[in-house]
């Protein structure tokens, strides 16, 4: 059987722009963990007439619907109600759960009289699986009818995120005997369009296992998903494709299931028991909080210098005033020099160095902004690469795609491929 679903989300405040739909948002990214096709996010104001129309073209599309919000106790939620009407399921007061919104008042405005309005929130069409809610007080709930599967959830995302984890991803789940299984494919050093034009005829070929790619800020992830019943079966399926993707794309494949570039850094550090630190000057410190974000980074990680200016380059880094004066704070020779100084400084194996444009002007020296140069210090010596971040759309994201390509070069290193 195949699913697909149909995102219904009810509130007049969405429609208005007052805020943004960040629970279709994270269901759309749940489903497609679950291989669960999504086609339509719609959206409809608390309004039971357009909402029914809403629902008799998605139940006309999808075999899914979840709808989020609108299951309240004041007057404008409306969502249970009009479900119910248009898949002829009539309403019914579950008693335990009028109990449970009782207490949950009780406990909460001592004293307080919890008004009858509230009942409606235990009101639920007959024969639904019931969606507890230990965070709120409206439940949600699921049914079948007529070949589709009907969930509804609450609009407040913690509360729609927490029904959504524990009660929806488990009844969908049941659906079908089979599970999902998925890898992460991360990559560092080759656009989006790059990668889907090299993989196009593994992304669109099968249905099971599947290669979808995912925007992330800087790079390119990938998930390989196979629809199996065990997870040996999976990985027979998986494996291969996973290795045809490294194969076909080579050393910009930086790791399958990590979180981040500097989360391999920190590995292959640990594994090596070597350590080290950063100068940075547009980064302002972005390394050190990228890489000391993880658990376990006091093991590597000794510290560093955010040299932002001339004066701290040379008093903290020792980067000679003659270099700065001739080349410029955003060039090699300086890129150099502060990861020499900063390995000195720090006593580590490796330094990180950092310095650019990150604009919105370009520096002193009329460099570009996005114009940038990293270097590495070891024992060996120091190598020093200039970026060309000008496609970085703020200045945020060139500070960004400068830390990767910090950590990048680091990676590269110590894994023994070519440097440039
Ligand atoms: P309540 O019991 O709080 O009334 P509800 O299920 O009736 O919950 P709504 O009244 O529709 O939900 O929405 C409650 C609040 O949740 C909204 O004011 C809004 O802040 C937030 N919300 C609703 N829908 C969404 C959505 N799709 N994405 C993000 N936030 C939402």
């Amino acid at each position: 059987m195949h699913y697909n679903a149909e995102l219904i989300a009810v509130g007049t405040e969405l429609l208005l722009g007052n805020i943004a739909n960040t629970d279709a948002q994270m269901i759309s990214e749940g489903l497609s963990t679950l291989g669960i096709d999504v086609y339509y996010h719609t959206v409809v104001g608390d309004n039971p007439q357009r909402l029914r129309e809403a629902l008799d073209i998605a139940r006309r599309r999808a075999n899914i619907i979840i709808t989020t919000g609108g299951l309240g106790p004041t007057y404008d939620d409306l969502t249970k109600q009009t479900i119910c009407e248009a898949f002829g399921r009539p309403l019914e007061l579950h008693e335990d759960i009028w109990q449970g919104i009782q207490d949950y008042f009780a406990r909460r405005m001592k004293g307080g009289k919890i008004t009858e309005n509230n009942k409606q929130q235990a009101m639920l069409p007959v024969g639904c699986t019931v969606f507890e809610n230990p965070v709120g007080t409206a439940p949600g709930c699921a049914f079948e009818e007529g070949g589709v599967h009907v969930l509804m959830l609450p609009g407040p995302p913690y509360e729609c995120r927490y029904m959504f984890e524990h009660q929806a991803v488990p009844y969908l789940q049941g659906l079908t005997r089979e599970r999902i299984f998925s890898h992460e494919i991360r990559i560092f050093g080759s656009g989006e369009s790059q990668v889907e034009a090299t993989l196009h005829e593994m992304m669109v070929k099968g249905s099971n296992p599947t290669l979808a790619p995912y925007a992330k800020t800087g790079e390119v992830m990938l998930r390989a998903t196979a629809k199996a019943h065990s997870r040996e079966e999976a990985e027979a399926m998986l494996q291969p494709m996973i290795a045809q993707v490294r194969e076909t794309l080579g050393d910009v494949v930086y790791g399958v299931d990590v979180s981040s570039l500097e989360e391999v850094v920190l590995r292959l550090l640990r594994e090596k028991g070597l350590t080290l630190s950063a100068a940075e000057s547009c980064t302002g410190g972005l390394l050190a909080k990228r890489i000391t974000d993880l658990a376990g980074a006091s093991a590597v990680f000794r510290g560093g210098v955010v040299s932002y200016t001339n004066a701290v380059k040379e008093q903290a880094l020792g980067v000679p005033g003659e270099l700065l004066e001739r080349y410029g704070a955003v060039s090699e020779p300086v890129a150099i020099a502060m990861a020499e100084g900063c390995r000195r400084l720090c006593g580590s194996d490796y330094a990180l160095s950092v310095t650019g444009v990150a604009g919105p002007d370009r520096d002193d020296r009329d460099n570009p902004v996005g114009t940038v140069f990293v270097a590495l210090a070891s024992r060996e010596g120091t190598i020093c690469r200039q970026l060309d971040l000008t496609r970085g759309r703020s200045r945020g994201h060139i500070r960004h795609l400068a830390a990767s390509n910090a950590f990048d070069l680091l990676r590269r290193k110590l894994q023994g491929l070519p440097l440039e």
